[in-house]
């Protein structure tokens, strides 16, 4: 499916993180975790950005991006709320599996926290029973969707710990043996939690990764 759509809003989350939110003039049908190809205007380049929000509201959605030093962080710089693009999709299978009724444990790097916002939204509003565990490494401490994370985490719905993902994986070994693991980001960082998980004897190959390729 291609649409044109309407930036409506640039939100600086970090230092060169920014929030995008993309409005259709018809709903926008996607799972949660898929990513869509954004085409920016006047001819400018497509990149791959994942959708962070939940599928409960497809009339817009919001996309979490790092503007890199390559043609789409200079794109990114150039936009502004009103542009109208193209947007493409959605793609991919980083998905929940429907089948399966073990916990979740999420593994997250920098604004691969995207795909994982998505899907924790959806599973709250879908009251999904299974366990909820998202194990974030920030870049530079900056906790993307603390805003969203933290009242779920006090009221108990999730666990979110933020830190190294060595140190995280060691110290939730336990939730990940019993649980499915969903692991997102740049290469840097998935390769480190594959490590990490090897290190504390889990097979990697089980888990549902979605790369951001390298990072920017
Ligand atoms: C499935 C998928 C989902 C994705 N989802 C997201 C997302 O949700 N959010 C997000 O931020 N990104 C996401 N990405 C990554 C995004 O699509 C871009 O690849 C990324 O932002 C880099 O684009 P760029 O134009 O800045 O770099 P490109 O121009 O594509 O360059 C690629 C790489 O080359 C290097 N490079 C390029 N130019 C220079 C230069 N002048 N000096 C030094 N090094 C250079 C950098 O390492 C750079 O990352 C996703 C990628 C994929 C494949």
């Amino acid at each position: 499916m291609r649409q044109t759509a309407i930036v409506t809003e640039i939100q600086a989350l970090a230092p060169s993180v920014l929030q995008l939110t993309v409005s259709f003039s018809q709903e926008f049908r996607f799972q949660p975790g898929q990513w869509v190809n954004f085409r920016f205007p006047e001819g400018g380049p497509s990149r791959a950005y994942t959708i962070a929000s939940a599928p409960q509201r497809p009339e817009a959605v919001q996309l979490c991006v790092r503007v890199g030093v390559g043609k789409g962080g200079e794109a990114l710089r150039k936009l502004e709320a009103g542009a109208e693009v193209v947007v493409e999709g959605p793609y991919g299978d980083f998905l929940l599996p429907n089948d399966d009724r073990r916990g979740v444990v999420f593994l997250a790097g920098d604004v691969g926290i995207a795909p994982v916002r998505s899907i924790v939204l959806y599973m709250l509003a879908e009251k999904d029973p299974r366990a909820i565990t998202v194990l974030y490494e920030p870049d530079q401490r900056h906790i993307l969707y603390a805003g969203d994370f933290d009242p779920l985490a006090r009221a108990g719905q999730i666990v979110h710990e933020a830190g190294s993902i060595e140190t995280l994986v060691d110290r939730n070994r336990a939730a990940i043996k019993d649980g499915v693991v969903m692991a997102a980001g740049f290469d840097p960082f998935l390769e480190r939690a594959k490590r990490a998980l090897e290190a504390i004897d889990v097979d990697p190959s089980q888990t549902i990764s979605e790369t951001f390729g390298p990072q920017p």
